[in-house]
């Protein structure tokens, strides 16, 4: 098959995987069951029919709403199925259909319904710092990286954050600590790190950007999860080239 027809085919899982996805950031906050059960308009209850239920092309053809009650549906259901469709895309390209690439696309999922639960309610259910912890046991196996790698990964950043959430008297969540935990061991201490630096970053610039909007206050809780997700993301993505570069950067 050509590339472009097998890229179009994991977009379309990645679209699936969002969908439920979406089912996922909606219920285990409430703790529903992910499993069993049927989807339900939230507005009329509604029980909704595979036909509303196809990925981005039921809210296009719905033009955004309900098709019993017409309420309108968030714009966030087919963006975050976009998304994840997106970032499967990029987790074949970088990683293609290996063992590292399923378990890669499987930590993006996770770190999507992290990031979504944490902007919507700042915490991040224990529950899924768990599932990330079980995807690093495989990950150790296949990465190719040391085991004392993975295992320093497991408490380089969690322990500077547990220091830091001590020191700022409750700055820090523990959700933030446990997931830095869990993916220092998915992705080691090297990588772990760059997460923390780039997820640092990012979140400082966004952070000026809200203040300067004032759409933000400096008393505003800004979640730091969703920015250690980018970062995680990032990091498992290209870490290693941008590790890479910066050693040749400093060589230079
Ligand atoms: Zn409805």
């Amino acid at each position: 098959m050509q590339p472009f027809f097998i890229g179009l085919w994991v977009f379309v899982f990645g679209l699936l995987i969002g969908s439920f996805l979406n089912v996922c950031i909606y219920r285990i906050p409430q703790k529903i069951s992910v499993a069993k059960g049927f989807s339900y308009c939230p507005a009329c209850h509604h029980r909704l029919m595979p036909k509303d239920l196809f990925p981005v092309a039921s809210y296009l053809l719905l033009r955004g709403s309900c098709r019993y009650c017409s309420a309108p549906i968030s714009k966030r259901y087919p963006l975050i199925e976009t998304v994840t469709g997106l970032l499967f895309v990029l987790t074949w390209l970088r990683l293609g259909f290996s063992p590292m690439g399923a378990l890669t696309a499987a930590l993006l999922a996770v770190l999507v319904v992290i990031t979504m639960i944490d902007l919507d309610l700042q915490i991040i259910p224990d529950g899924l710092n768990l599932f990330i912890l079980f995807l690093a046991l495989p990950a150790i196996y296949f990465s190719g990286r040391s085991l004392p790698e993975h295992l320093i990964g497991l408490v380089a950043v969690s322990l500077l954050l547990f220091i830091v959430a001590i020191l700022s008297n409750g700055g820090m969540g523990g959700g933030d600590i446990k997931l830095m935990g869990a993916a220092g061991l998915f992705l080691g201490w090297k990588l772990i790190l760059l997460a923390l630096i780039v997820g640092s970053v990012v979140g400082a610039i966004i952070s000026l950007i809200l203040l300067a909007a004032k759409k933000a206050g400096r008393k505003t809780m800004i979640p730091f999860g969703p920015f250690l997700s980018l970062g995680i993301a990032v990091a498992a993505l290209f870490g290693e080239d941008l590790i890479w570069w910066y050693l040749m950067l400093l060589l230079n």
